[in-house]
């Protein structure tokens, strides 16, 4: 199947959803957007793990032009936020514009238009590509010795084996991230056994999370206003944290909160307390964010492993001090494969030059949203858009209105295409790693996704999320090449 657009959306999570629907709602009607999977909601569809649930708040983890009311929880949990993400297709009318089933394998520039090719076959051409598959999507599955020998069942937080009882188990988990105390929690009382391999001990705080009355959510019904200066304040709060993060002395008084958590939770155990407590400053890894997690660990049926992990047995899993953890079921709760969200797609751009040799150091867009030498190619949440204090659907917004402002400019100067200045990309590179220098990210004493293996921060935004607003609000014609 053939179909030429205007423009190709790819993936329907947040960002894809979120492009849609803004190009939608701005009459924009020629889009179409291909989706791999058999239903919308990206991370949301594909993460179902028990305890599944968002770490920034609900009001904030929404789009602004379509505030919910009816969140039924501060921190909205997976199948509600799913179910937002499908209302969100409907109230846009974009379930007719969605190509379920298309697994993209190539994009190519032919001086004109892109031509986005699937797996099996089916091609779409379009004036511009809106890419937005997260970073997230990928799982990271660590190459242990003997995993292929192991008897018993394996699956990745991610890919969640629902049919597998896990009731009267022996398990093994396998990492200690934003996942996986998530759905300890909710395994540990039904499983014999939980044996917790940790690497690194993560620093946790409370999770205020609550209902939100039927009451308050009759009030944001009727008055819109109300929910608008609540999601107001939730920004200011979270914005509160990127002074901490590039100035790591400030993220004392956060990390005083968490030890003060870990003392009152492990006071009777200062022995686990001890294995738990991490040795970086705050921030330098996501914080997370969890109210069961610790007295999960302190259960009679969970054991937390800190030796490496050596290999896999037919029955287990040995560490370095020659144990063997004897388990039917190991999930791996290691997170995802950061940086290769373009993953094994083949996008060549001007000239025939491929996206995958550009990025050989390591992926650099322009506000994380255009690369040089890929007209009219869009990244969603590209490189240095990520956060650790706040909502990506924040992001997502400024992306869209950048890519509105692009689409127009295009119309008004009548150019084929918007390509970027290589010089305005490195220039804003350049600036961006500048800022980051001394942030907790890169001196806070840990390993983290968030850097590559020469230690550069090529995930996340370097400062407040209003300023990328700014800079996102228009495209600034300084910075790019119209090519007519
Ligand atoms: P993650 O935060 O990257 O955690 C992965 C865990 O696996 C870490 O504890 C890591 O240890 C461990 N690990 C990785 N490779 C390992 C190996 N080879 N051997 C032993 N341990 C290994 O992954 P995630 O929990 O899936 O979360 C990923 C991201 O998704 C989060 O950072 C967050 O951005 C997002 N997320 C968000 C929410 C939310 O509520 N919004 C919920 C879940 C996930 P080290 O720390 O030593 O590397």
């Amino acid at each position: 199947m053939i179909e030429t657009v205007d423009v190709a959306i790819v993936g329907s999570g947040f960002a894809g959803l979120g492009a849609a629907a803004r190009l939608a709602g701005a009459g924009r009607d020629s889009f179409v957007v291909l989706e791999k999977g058999d239903s919308v909601g990206g991370t949301w569809r594909d993460n179902t793990y028990p305890g599944c649930a968002c770490d920034v708040q609900s009001h904030l983890y929404s789009f602004s032009f379509a505030p919910n009311p009816d969140w039924t929880r501060t921190f909205a949990r997976q199948p509600e936020i799913r179910a937002y993400l499908e209302s969100i297709t409907d109230r846009y009318g974009l379930r007719e514009r969605i190509r379920f089933g298309r697994e993209i394998t190539g994009l190519e520039w032919d001086g004109t238009r892109w031509t986005v090719t699937s797996a099996d076959g089916d091609v779409v051409h379009a004036r511009a590509v809106v890419w937005g598959t997260g970073p997230l999507h990928l799982p990271s599955l660590p190459d242990i010795a003997g995993l292929d020998e192991f008897t018993g069942t394996v699956f990745h937080s991610s890919r969640w084996d629902h049919d597998h009882d896990l009731r009267g188990r022996r398990v093994a988990v396998i990492g200690t991230g934003a996942s996986s105390i998530q759905f300890v929690p909710q395994i540990q009382p039904e499983v014999a056994s939980l044996t917790l391999f940790q690497r690194t001990a993560p620093w946790v705080l409370p999770k205020p999370d609550r209902e939100i009355p039927g009451a308050l959510r009759a009030l944001y019904r009727l008055v819109p206003a109300v929910q608008k200066l609540q999601r107001a304040l939730i920004y200011g709060r979270n914005e509160m944290l990127v002074g901490g993060f590039l100035n790591p002395a400030r993220m004392k008084v956060v990390e005083g909160f968490a030890r003060a958590y870990l003392d009152r939770k492990f006071a009777d155990r200062p022995d686990l307390k001890a294995k738990v407590t991490p040795d970086f400053t705050i921030g330098c890894k996501r914080i997370l964010m969890s109210n069961d997690y610790y007295s999960a660990l302190k259960r009679d049926n969970v054991d937390v492993v800190t030796e490496k992990v050596v290999r896999v047995t037919e029955t287990g899993v040995v560490t370095a001090d020659g144990i063997s953890h004897e388990v039917d079921t190991i999930i791996f709760g290691t997170g995802f494969r950061v940086g290769e969200g373009m993953g094994e797609v083949t996008v060549t751009g001007r000239d025939g030059v491929k996206l995958h040799d550009v990025w050989a150091d390591g992926p650099e867009a322009l506000l994380g949203t255009t690369v040089a030498g890929f007209p009219n190619l869009f990244l969603m949440i590209g490189p240095n858009t990520g956060l650790g204090h706040s909502s990506m659907v924040y992001m997502i917004e400024s992306q869209t209105s950048f890519i509105l402002d692009a689409l127009r400019l295009l119309d008004t100067s009548g150019a084929r295409a918007l390509d970027t200045r290589r010089d305005r990309q490195d220039a804003f590179n350049a600036d961006v790693q500048k800022r980051l220098e001394g942030s907790v990210w890169t001196s806070g004493g840990c390993q983290s996704w968030y850097l590559d293996e020469n230690g550069r921060n090529r995930t996340l935004w370097p400062g407040y999320t209003f300023d990328y607003r700014r800079r996102t609000r228009a495209v600034n014609p300084a910075d790019h090449e119209l090519v007519h």
